[in-house]
């Protein structure tokens, strides 16, 4: 196997089941590693600083940008960027490990074109957005405003459905995650 050049992409609506998905494949499969983005959202209670992301203010995030430090970012919602670092996939793929990434979609569109085939960019669906609200409400990490917010961008989230390698039912999570896991094996061995 060459991982070289390999990362895994997930993508699709916030609440749609990625970072889940993704946490269930590092535990399970050891060549993977989270890639941690940075972003200018506050951290939400028991958010951890490089675990779940690298929290930066708005100047440090531009100032990043203006030095060419990252490998793609976006403004997923008004005023908040999120971006994955160079220097975040060179720290994974120094230890050996292929790296993981949770990505909007147009983020996962620019790498995907940058990529090309040695990637493996999975569209995760989560049924409706009936289904979203409900997961986004349960989860219980956001405020009414910035669910209203995430529901607001999931049917642009979801026309792009179909723009990558592999959409993700992710209906019954334990059916999700054996389906994933099958195609993360197949993936490994090109
Ligand atoms: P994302 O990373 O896409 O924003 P999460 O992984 O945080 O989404 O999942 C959103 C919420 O929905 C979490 O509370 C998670 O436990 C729950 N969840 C994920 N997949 C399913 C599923 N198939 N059925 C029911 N709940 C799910
Ligand atoms: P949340 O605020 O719920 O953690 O994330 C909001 C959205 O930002 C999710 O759709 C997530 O996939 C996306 N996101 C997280 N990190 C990055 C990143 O580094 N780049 C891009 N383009 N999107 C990201």
């Amino acid at each position: 196997m060459n991982i070289d050049n390999k990362l895994v992409v997930f993508c699709g609506p916030s609440g749609a089941g990625k970072s889940t998905i993704a946490q269930k494949i590092i535990r399970e499969i050891p060549y993977f590693e989270f890639s941690v983005s940075a972003t200018t959202r506050k951290p939400r209670n028991g958010e951890q600083e490089g675990v779940h992301y690298y929290y930066l203010e708005i100047d440090e995030f531009e100032a990043k940008i203006a030095n060419n430090e990252f490998l793609e970012y976006e403004q997923v919602y008004e005023g908040l960027y999120y971006g994955t670092l160079k220097a975040e996939l060179e720290r994974i793929r120094n230890k050996g490990k292929i790296p993981i990434l949770d990505l909007d979609v147009k983020g996962a569109s620019h790498l995907k074109e940058a990529y090309g085939s040695d990637g493996l960019f999975v569209f995760v669906h989560p049924g409706s957005i009936d289904i979203l609200a409900e997961r986004l409400k349960k989860r219980g990490t956001e405020d009414d405003r910035s669910i209203e917010k995430r529901i607001r961008r999931a049917s642009f989230e979801l026309e792009y459905a179909n723009k990558f390698d592999y959409v993700l039912h992710n209906d019954i999570l334990e059916r999700a995650d054996k389906e994933i896991a099958e195609v993360i094996t197949n993936y490994l061995k090109k």
